[in-house]
């Protein structure tokens, strides 16, 4: 609806000058108080794979029961931290209040991650879930880290919320969802696949399974934050 585009415009262009976690007076979208509440998760202690943290007594490979037992169709999936708090606080900003002027605050979280462990790992292309936030957040990660993004995956069909399904529910309502826009573009590259938040990582899954059909060489998945 183009009002509604208006309003989120005008939202987003004059600055509410105040910490969109806090609400107290402040030039930036996050202030530091609040931003150092935000503490990443211990690369050293989560799964491999799927990068749930492990307990200190967790196994020995460093591998989650759940990934021992499933085949996985990604490399490594990584949460810059745990969904709570003020991250929970400032994604829900961003993506329901339409602050978009987190993309900033929101990409530099995920490049601090980034830059730990998928910058050595050659990727071609930044992809993204399709949505609205998704995609500013994947643009604005892709200028900083200057890989480009595709925007290569689309949605085909409607789906319910995720929400409120159970694992099972969640696969059957997301299977066969996306496609890919040009199957050719992926071939024998590595891709790095954004989201917000890994619940179930169903969505992710589906999506690394699409992108995996379309010859990508190694498929990767990064997000803000991790189901608690
Ligand atoms: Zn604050
Ligand atoms: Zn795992």
């Amino acid at each position: 609806m183009p009002e509604q585009g208006i309003i989120d415009f005008f939202k987003n262009m004059v600055h509410p000058a105040m910490c969109a976690a806090c609400g107290k007076d402040y030039p930036e979208f996050l202030c530091p108080d609040c931003s150092s509440e935000i503490l990443p998760i211990d690369l050293n202690k989560c799964c491999r794979y799927c990068g749930i943290p492990l307990l200190s007594s967790g196994t020995r490979e460093g591998i989650c029961s759940s990934c021992k037992e499933s085949g996985l169709n990604f490399t490594r999936h990584l949460s810059y931290t745990i969904y709570s708090g003020n991250m929970k606080r400032i994604i829900k900003k961003f993506k329901y209040s339409k602050i978009y002027g987190l993309d900033n605050v929101l990409a530099g979280f995920l490049h601090k991650t980034y830059r730990r462990y998928f910058a050595s790992k050659s990727i071609d292309y930044i992809e993204t879930i399709p949505g609205e936030h998704t995609k500013k957040l994947a643009k604005r990660f892709s200028k900083i880290v200057k890989i480009p993004f595709k925007g290569n995956i689309i949605k085909i069909r409607d789906t319910r919320r995720q929400s409120g399904l159970d694992l099972g529910a969640r696969k059957i309502n997301i299977l066969d969802a996306f496609k890919l826009r040009n199957c050719l573009e992926y071939k024998d590259k590595n891709i790095l696949i954004l989201d917000d938040v890994w619940t179930t990582g169903s969505t992710l899954k589906e999506i690394c399974r699409i992108v995996r059909q379309g010859g990508a060489r190694k498929v990767f998945l990064l997000t803000l934050a991790r189901g608690a």
